[in-house]
Order: structure tokens, then sequence, then C-alpha cells
């Protein structure tokens, strides 16, 4: 039975603790210091027969679990690309909680369906890609560029792979060596067979190079195989490149494939003018994605995902058993016919309450704010002797690392490097990581969490300096 009273007593609590944690969070460890098994080693094994309380159990989460946690909602969170929250967003997920939606038809709660077409249409429009486009939320980018090559595959194969197995010639998706390897996992669970991945030479800042993409796929084609899909990347994860997007696009056309982009970071950023303007070409893709969850303040998970095609998409994924049918099917829009899972989380919410609480001006100026810091680090890694900037920065992402002396072994370096970071995050004060780019061990620093302030930079710097003169000596 709910019992309103012990509930309102206990969610009180809660958003009391909230708002002390979200305070108070870079006082954290910002990277956990549990070691593994630390945290399921201080529970029972078995189930319990009995129920607690909730207070005993939010106990266990303030003392058990909290240790166990790695604060990505710290300001002082460099690492990776960010997964975001803020106010907005966090109440959004609270009523979506109490809600408890599961969105899979129109009809299952027509709210959640509007919203979502709402939504997707507003950032559509904020980051400036044409009304051909139309947008669903999925969970992941992940999954976005799995839907993407499936798409890709059906298209190519008259929609048989779906209905027949793969039967066909051998068919292959082009994508950079810096591209993200969700597009290597989701090769292989199309059935193309990672070997059919061909991966293409960047240049020397990271960004795939047009003229070996088509020699590729010539040379493909002369072996009797059949290019089918190409991903471009806005924003590789490693240093965050921009692929030429407009000659990528052409060559997608020549050879009529599907053309997806990866945008999953840096396509917040299309949000700002000075950015989007040196990119061209996006209206050339078939599909794109974008993670309001990376750089939009919006809690993980929430991957919005645009095609020029809906009727394409829903082709490849429509699949409606007599239970599911309703009578307005053929005039309703059914997001479950646009991907892979049925079920749905109403994750419209949040993005709405986001952009209607942060304004769309209000988002693009913390965007700017983050690229100034990240652009005020930089000029201090620069300035430091000791440190080198592997490629210039791109956006929040810096990526620098120690150079050593002339005569230092690469091998020698990277070790330093590897052990650099160890020692950075083995303090707590900060969470930075890396990546290995044109085979060097790179420190990467992605200045784009909600909270960032300059002192916090500042902070980063300083830890960094110390540090560095421990691993160096
Ligand atoms: N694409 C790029 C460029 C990424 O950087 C990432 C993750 O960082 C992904 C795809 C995968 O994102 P997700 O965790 O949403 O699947």
């Amino acid at each position: 039975m709910f019992n309103k009273e012990e509930f309102r007593r206990n969610a009180v609590e809660f958003v009391n603790w909230m708002a002390d944690y979200l305070s108070d969070v870079e006082k954290y460890p910002v990277r956990s210091k549990t070691g593994y098994g630390d945290i399921r080693g201080q529970f029972p094994s078995e189930p319990p027969s009995e129920r607690e309380s909730i207070d005993k159990i939010f106990n266990d989460f303030k003392n058990i679990i909290i240790p166990g946690i790695t604060h990505w909602q710290s300001p002082k969170y460099f690492a990776y690309f960010p997964a975001n929250s803020s106010p907005p967003s966090i109440l959004a997920e609270m009523l979506t909680a109490t809600l408890g939606v599961q969105g899979m038809k129109w009809i299952t709660s027509p709210a959640a369906t509007e919203l979502e077409e709402l939504v997707t249409d507003w950032l559509r429009q904020m980051i400036g890609l044409s009304a051909e486009f139309t947008g669903v939320i999925q969970d992941t980018a992940s999954v976005s560029t799995l839907c993407a090559i499936l798409a890709a595959r059906e298209r190519a194969t008259k929609f048989q792979s779906n209905k027949k197995g793969l039967r066909h010639k051998v068919l292959r998706v082009y994508c950079s060596k810096e591209a993200h390897s969700s597009i290597e996992k989701a090769v292989r669970i199309a059935g193309l067979g990672s070997d059919n991945l061909v991966k293409i030479d960047t240049d020397s800042v990271g960004r795939l190079i047009p003229e070996k993409l088509e020699s590729c796929i010539l040379s493909d084609e002369n072996k009797g195989y059949r290019p089918i899909c190409i991903i471009a990347a806005l924003g590789t994860t490693g240093v965050c490149a921009i692929d030429p997007i407009d000659e990528v696009g052409k060559i997608a056309h020549r050879y009529k494939t599907w053309f997806h982009i990866d945008a999953a970071f840096a396509g917040s950023a299309l949000l700002l003018p000075e950015f989007r303007d040196s990119v061209t070409g996006l209206q050339r893709a078939d599909s794109f994605v974008l993670n309001p969850h990376k750089w939009m303040f919006t809690n993980f998970d929430c991957s919005v995902f645009y095609v020029k095609d809906t009727k394409h998409i829903q082709k490849t994924f429509r699949l409606v058993p007599g239970y599911l049918q309703t009578q307005n099917d053929s005039e309703v829009n059914d997001y479950s016919n646009w991907g892979i899972q049925l079920g749905r989380r109403f994750r419209a919410l949040k993005l709405w309450f986001v952009i209607r609480n942060y304004g769309v001006e209000g988002i693009k100026k913390r965007m700017r704010e983050h690229i100034g810091l990240a652009t005020y680090f930089e000029e201090q890694i620069r300035k430091h002797p000791e440190f080198e900037i592997v490629v210039p920065r791109i956006l929040s992402v810096v990526c620098f690392r120690v150079k050593g002396s002339g005569n230092l072994l690469k091998i020698d370096q990277d070790r330093i490097n590897s052990k650099l970071l160890e020692h950075i995050n083995n303090t707590g004060q900060i969470f930075i990581s890396h990546t290995i780019f044109n085979g060097c061990y790179t420190l990467r620093f992605v200045c784009a969490q909600t909270y960032t302030e300059k002192h916090h930079v500042d902070e980063a710097l300083e830890v960094i300096l110390r540090c560095a003169e421990v691993a160096i000596n």
C-alpha cells in the first residue's frame, strides 16, 4: 500500500541530501578510491527475506555506496567526455521516475511521444540541421550508430537481410582510424563482420583523409565488395578531431552509401554559430547522432538520433505483433518502430526542462565558458617547458603530454605520462584520462562539466604540475 506521508518524509530527506551533495560534490575524491570488491564485500551475499526500512537502506547508500562512487558531477571531473546533469534535468528525472511511464507507443503515453517529437525538433533547429531531419531519442550513441548501420544494411539489400538473413556479397562500412569503438561493435552486431569495417588513415590532427577513403572504396569495389555506409566523426573521442564532413559526404553520395555522422560529444557545439560555420556538409547526412547527456547538461541517458528518411528507418525496425496493434496505428507515431527496443523511457522530459530552464542562450553561454576555460588551460600548458600540446585544442578538449628531454625514447615518454596520469588521479583532487594518439600516450583534459569554473581549472593545473615533478624525476 502506498503510504503518502512516509513517501513524502523520505523524499524530502533525499532531496535535502541531493542539494547538499551537489553543493559539496567537489569535496569528494573525484575518482573513487575503493579497490575491486570493497563495496560488494560490505553487503550480505544473499538478498534480505524481510523488508528493510528506507532509512536503513539510505544509510548504507551514504556510508557504503558513496565511497564507491566516481563523482561525474564534480566540477573537477575532466576525464573521458562528461555525463553531465543539471538541476532542471535532475528535477525532471524525479518526475519521470514518479510517472514511471513506458512510452513504447503513442497510446501508452501520448505526451511522451509528442514531447519527444517537439524537443528533438527544437534541438534540430538549435544545431542548424535542416528540416529534412527528424529526431528520436535513443539511450546512447552506440545504439544510434547501430540503428544507422542496420538501416544502411537494409537499404543496400532492399530489406532482404531482415527477411532472409545476410546472403549478399561482402558489405563494407568505412570510418576513420580514430572513430569510436561503438562503430566496430555495431558492425559486429549487424552481422557484417569486423573485418568489413575499413578504418581509414587520418592526418596529423586525427581527421579522416578523404582521398584514402575513396581509394579504399574503389579497391573494395574492384574486389566485388559492396560499400554500404560511411561514418564521419564530428569530434573523435581521442582528440575531438572533426572529419571533413562535406568531402566525406560527397564521397558517400558518389558511391551511393548511407552517410552517418557521429557527433556524440561535439554535436552540441553546433549551437554556437562560430563553430557551426566551420562545419559544412551536415545536410549530406542520412543520419546524425549527438548526445545531450555529454555536453548539454542533461542526465545520462539521452542520445538524439536524426534521420532524413524516417519511412526507411521504420521499415527497418517496425514489427507490431497483434497484442500491440491499436486502431490508430496508422495515424500516430510509435517511437518503438524507430529502433531496437520496444520499451522506452520518457527521456524527452529532462531535455525539455533543460532547454526551457537554461534557454538556448544560457546553454550557449555555458559552452562558451567551457571553451574559454579549455583555451586558458591550453595556454598555461603551452607555456610550461616540460609539456607539449599534442594537437591544437578543439572546442573544450586539450590533449597534452610531458615532453621529456631531447633524447628520451618514446617508450619512456609513454611510461612517464602514464605514471603521471596515475599520480594525478590518485590525488583524488581531479580526474583526467588519456588516449593513444598516433601511437603516443596522450593526456586528455576535457573542460565541459556543468559546474566547472576557473578556480577548478587552476587547481587542476596546480595538481598536474605538482605531480609532473614527481613523475619526471
Ligand atoms: N561516439 C563518440 C565520438 C564518443 O566519444 C562516444 C563515447 O564517448 C560514443 C560514440 C559512444 O557513446 P555512448 O556511450 O553514448 O554509446
